[in-house]
């Protein structure tokens, strides 16, 4: 297997960090958990089992761990999974987690998930299922990269902020449907498991984080030939809250803009679409969406 820049991969008893991650060998004693990175660390071993038991690694899989953190749910998940591939952004925790995971199951690649290629990682593997207390910040961010990785990636058990996962769950004329879930229902079955109290992790975040199921269709939920444009006529649908789906479309950003004109203008595409211009854009269903997708293809 090909080593990258930054990554540390037992294999045996040979262990090898490349020379570009100038980190100590052992973790720093006056680690501080960075707010910038999301790092609250899950310390309630019910809510640990829970999220193992979820996902039920198989001994002839691999897993891939996004944000390991100081490892609360990597020992657990390692123990039943075929092989683990851990993606830690913090260069300050690298010792600390080559240190305590030395099987040659285990893989720890030191990169930004934002930008990590997952097909690559998991090599020899050509599918796999994603677990991962996600970094609230960038939490959103790192699920629409994997899903774009939809190919290799079959399941995922994530865990975010609470209201995200009511956002990311809900059904057509919720009040918190939005771009979010049409894009990831579109992709995904979704199933939201259990809520996490804040007392669950060291340190305590202010909100309710949950546990979110997400397994990956077969391919896209909506009968269009061009996903791009369905995801710019979303976009556009949801820019406004407030605006009808036909303003919204009406003053959709270039190209859209000009695609909704050469098409007669947006009341002529929400006609032979069968979508009402007074609706809002919280209670279109994805098939609606991808009729006025299709009108304009
Ligand atoms: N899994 C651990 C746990 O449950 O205790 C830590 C979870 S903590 C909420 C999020 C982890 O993601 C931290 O270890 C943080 O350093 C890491 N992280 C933050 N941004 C990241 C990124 N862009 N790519 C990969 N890891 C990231």
């Amino acid at each position: 297997m090909k080593k990258k820049e930054g990554e540390t991969w037992r294999r045996g008893d040979k262990k090898a960090v490349l020379p570009t991650s100038r980190i100590s060998e052992s973790p720093h004693p006056s680690f501080y958990p960075s707010k910038r990175l999301g790092q609250n660390f899950l310390t309630d071993q019910r809510i640990i089992q829970r999220i193992v038991e979820a996902l039920e690694p198989r001994p002839d899989e691999t897993i891939v761990e996004i944000g390991p953190g100081r490892g609360a749910l990597t020992t657990p998940l390692l123990a039943r999974a075929g092989a683990l591939v851990a993606i830690e952004f913090d260069r300050n925790l690298i010792p600390l987690l080559t240190e305590k995971f030395t099987s040659e199951h285990f893989r720890l690649v030191q990169s930004d998930a934002l930008v990590t290629d997952i097909c690559d990682v998991i090599r020899p593997a050509i599918r796999t299922r994603i677990v991962a207390n996600l970094p609230y910040n960038v939490a959103t961010a790192i699920l629409q990269r994997l899903i774009e990785q939809r190919n290799c990636v079959t399941e995922m058990v994530l865990m975010l902020q609470k209201e995200v996962v009511e956002r990311i769950t809900a059904a057509p004329g919720s009040a918190e449907r939005g771009y979010l879930s049409v894009f990831v229902q579109a992709y995904c079955e979704t199933e939201k498991l259990f809520d996490v109290a804040p007392s669950s992790f060291r340190p305590a975040p202010k909100i309710w984080s949950s546990v979110l199921r997400l397994i990956m269709r077969p391919r896209i939920a909506a009968d269009v030939k061009d996903d791009k444009l369905l995801w710019q006529i979303v976009s556009a649908g949801f820019a406004q809250r407030r605006k009808t789906i036909f303003n919204n479309l009406r003053s959709a950003p270039s190209p859209l803009q000009e695609a909704v004109k050469s098409h007669g203008g947006a009341s002529i595409v929400l006609c032979l679409a069968k979508v009402d211009l007074q609706r809002r854009a919280e209670t279109l269903t994805l098939e609606e969406w991808a009729r006025i997708s299709q009108v304009m293809e």
